[in-house]
């Protein structure tokens, strides 16, 4: 009996290390410089091929969605003005959902603001303000109702002397899509942050929700942190990009219908949900929009929760609201469930 129970032993012992209790995912982070933005991969795995690959696919998306990558599709939509232009699924589609955004959001959110963009300096740095005039032409320019998209054969067409840009949701996109390679490579706990788009697979290694901090505007510290896992949250706020003129500061998100950066009560916006594009384009356009008139985003995007800062309240979405909580200095802020 007692050689039996040995035996016995040694063999549990044998497969046990081949069986359920796999040793922990080491982390591995790799940080990378793309999309204009930094990039940090946090990625629990034992195989470092797949953040090889996954590295690989940021770069091929990169190179199809850059405005100012010569061999772009969103390139060659541009340099072809007035005329049809063969691209990509992917960039049709992400075209279309942005036209989607933008009816949704009243033509508050747009991909057409890029010469404005351009106008301000915005793509240069070499950064001014513009006179009436200049604004008064460059309103020309922008409108996404005139984005043509031919479903039959993928083909897009903006008019002449206008030129669209995916700089408000191609990185939720992108993220997604790094996270899908991650996931066909084996991993199943990973935090991806692509510059305020946050792409999470599963859990944390040990089961929890992950922890995501919002940014407080202007600090190096958080307003509230979110418990989340599997989703996308994605922030924007007037703090990213911005520059100042004569005490004034003028940011990188724009009202379509003034060329200008929108003036909005919203100091930050995050928007959290499945599709990474969605909730990229949504804190974008929820910025732009105002508290005021959120509900037109938050009654067409039903499965999307917000979270919006302005400077005395939090908006805060029902169905996220068990899962935020304020950081110290903004207890006093009100809570509006939205
Ligand atoms: P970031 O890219 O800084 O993380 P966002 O996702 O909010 O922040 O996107 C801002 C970018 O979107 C700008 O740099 C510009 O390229 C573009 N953009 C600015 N205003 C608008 C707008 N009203 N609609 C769509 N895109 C915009
Ligand atoms: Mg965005």
């Amino acid at each position: 009996m007692k050689k039996l129970l040995s035996l016995l032993f040694s063999v549990l012992l044998l497969i046990s290390p081949l069986s359920g209790c796999k040793a922990k995912a080491p982390l591995q982070k790799e940080e990378l410089y793309a999309l204009d933005t930094l990039i940090t991969l946090s990625v629990y795995s034992h195989n470092s091929e797949a953040l090889k690959l996954a590295k690989a696919e940021i770069k091929r998306l990169e190179k199809l969605l850059s405005v100012t990558d010569k061999d772009s599709d969103v390139y060659k939509i541009n340099l072809n003005c007035g005329t049809f232009v063969s691209v990509s699924d992917e960039c049709f589609t992400l075209i279309k959902t942005a036209k989607e955004v933008s009816k949704a959001a009243s033509g508050y959110f747009d991909i057409t603001v890029y010469p404005a963009l351009k106008l301000w300096g915005f793509t240069t740095s070499e950064y001014q303000v513009p006179d009436e005039n200049e604004l008064l032409a460059v309103k020309e320019k922008i409108g996404y109702y005139n984005i043509e998209l031919n479903e039959s054969n993928k083909t897009v067409k903006i008019p002449q002397g206008s030129s669209i840009d995916l700089g408000a949701i191609a990185k939720g996109y992108i993220a997604d899509k790094t996270a899908e390679m991650l996931i066909n490579n084996g991993v199943t706990s990973a935090l991806l942050n692509f510059g305020g788009n946050i792409k999470l697979i599963g859990s944390k290694p040990e089961g929890e929700d992950f922890k995501i901090g919002i940014k407080a505007p202007f600090t190096d510290s958080y307003f509230a942190t979110l418990n989340v896992r599997d989703l996308t949250v994605s922030t924007s706020g007037d703090y990213e990009r911005y520059f100042e003129k004569e005490g004034v500061r003028y940011h990188h998100i724009l009202n379509p219908f003034t060329a200008s950066p929108a003036e909005s009560d919203i100091k930050s916006a995050t928007v959290i949900g499945k599709k990474g594009e969605l909730c990229d384009a949504l804190s974008t356009a929820a910025f732009v929009l105002k508290s005021e008139n959120i509900t037109e985003l938050t009654e067409s995007y039903p499965d999307y929760s917000f979270v919006l800062l302005t400077d005395e309240r939090v908006y805060v979405s029902e169905n996220i609201a068990d899962d935020l909580t304020l950081a110290d200095d903004f207890r006093s802020f009100e809570i509006t469930i939205i």
